[in-house]
């Protein structure tokens, strides 16, 4: 069985880093014997905006819900179109409407890379954030009333369901219990805020009775924060409301040092619908032109897909083939020059895509 794949490259540098992210791919494809039917679309661009007056055609779901990922660039040209229009016209749409109710985030030191947090070498930083993607603190329930009067009040609504907060936890209960540690971190707040996190301890429990082998553990989000850079070796899936997960899956990937190479992933796991995998950075226009952008979170994000299409050895290879040029140096390795090397995007591309083909 072939898997499709929407090739979306959008802005900037995004057409710079995506045909190393292919490359990497097909070089696991062979390797492994897989077979990947890749598509290029034009639109969720700027470049598309500018010509059509919005960032997607008509029959976008038509055109791109029967793929079985979205392998995304970046999206923004911040001089030409405003973020607004830009992020919410693509992406957003596409988390929407393609029901990608978990984000995923993985947080791993890589050999090579400085963490910011002293003494930590590769091996000591493994785990996953899972975010809560769809509802939550971010409900657009609310409002303002005696506006620009002394008697201002102005509230918001945090929404949890039970079927909202259930399907985030069974995935992240399920990558806990592939994993070799089978540990589970649920983020809560339980003590301050009174309603919504002891519901959503409580369903954390609930859970957990279906996953004996997974050890569950739970943290309120202010001594998390502080415990992800104090111990982050005690982690290994960390499950979080929208709010507490959006903080956490930039301090994770912060405290790993990677979060320009870091990618990241929008999925629907039931495959109803495709996922979307995309690096954190952005469309990098200060550099975008010069091929030194660094092609890692788009090849990662490759290895996130395999993974998410069950390809779990193929997934391992690249982020393996990744490892294995970082660890080189820049010395003997095309590093870019953001990991302090001469290396170009398409050199350093071709170099994992070799350690990937020679197995590292
Ligand atoms: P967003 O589009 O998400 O708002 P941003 O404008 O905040 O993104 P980026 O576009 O990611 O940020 O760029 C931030 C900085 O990081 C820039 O100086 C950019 O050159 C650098 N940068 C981003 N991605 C890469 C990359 N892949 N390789 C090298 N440098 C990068
Ligand atoms: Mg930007």
């Amino acid at each position: 069985m072939s898997q499709r794949i929407a090739v979306i490259p959008g802005d900037g540098i995004g057409n710079e880093v995506m045909p190393e992210g292919i490359r990497a791919l097909e070089a696991a494809a062979r390797r492994f014997d897989l077979k990947l039917d890749f598509r290029h679309f034009d639109f969720a661009s700027c470049d598309y905006y500018l010509d059509h007056g919005r960032m997607l055609p008509e029959d976008w779901k038509e055109q791109l819900g029967g793929f079985d990922g979205l392998f995304f660039g970046a999206v923004g040209m911040p001089d030409k179109v405003p973020d607004h229009i830009s992020l919410w016209g693509s992406l957003l749409q596409f988390r929407r409407s393609f029901d990608q109710y978990v984000n995923l985030r993985p947080c791993r030191l890589m050999p090579g890379i400085r963490s910011p947090l002293a003494d930590r070498r590769p091996g000591d930083i493994d785990f996953y954030v899972v975010r809560e993607n769809t509802e939550g603190e971010y409900s657009s329930v609310g409002g303002r009333m005696f506006e620009g009067t002394e008697r201002e009040v102005v509230i918001q609504d945090t929404v949890m369901t039970r079927t909202g907060i259930d399907r985030v936890l069974k995935y992240a209960f399920e990558l806990a219990e592939r994993r070799p540690r089978r540990k589970l971190t649920s983020a809560t707040k339980s003590n301050g805020i009174s309603i919504t996190m002891p519901y959503w301890d409580e369903r954390v429990q609930a859970m957990a009775e279906h996953y004996p082998n997974v050890d569950v553990d739970k943290f309120h989000i202010d001594i998390l924060t502080a415990n992800f850079v104090l111990h982050p070796d005690w982690f290994d899936v960390v499950v979080a409301s929208n709010l507490f997960g959006d903080i956490l899956s930039d301090l994770g990937p912060a405290c790993t040092g990677t979060i320009g190479v870091a990618p990241s992933a929008n999925i629907n796991p039931e495959h109803h619908f495709p996922s979307l995998f995309e690096p954190v950075h952005g469309s990098a226009p200060d550099i975008h032109g010069r091929n030194i952008a660094n092609p890692i979170g788009q090849i990662w994000c490759g290895a996130m897909m395999l993974e998410h299409f069950g390809h779990e050895q193929a997934g391992r290879a690249i982020v393996e083939g990744i490892e294995a040029v970082l660890a080189a140096g820049p010395e003997a390795a095309p590093l870019t020059p953001d990991l302090g090397g001469k290396g170009s995007t398409s050199e350093l591309g071709e170099a994992i895509a070799a350690a990937i083909r020679d197995g590292g």
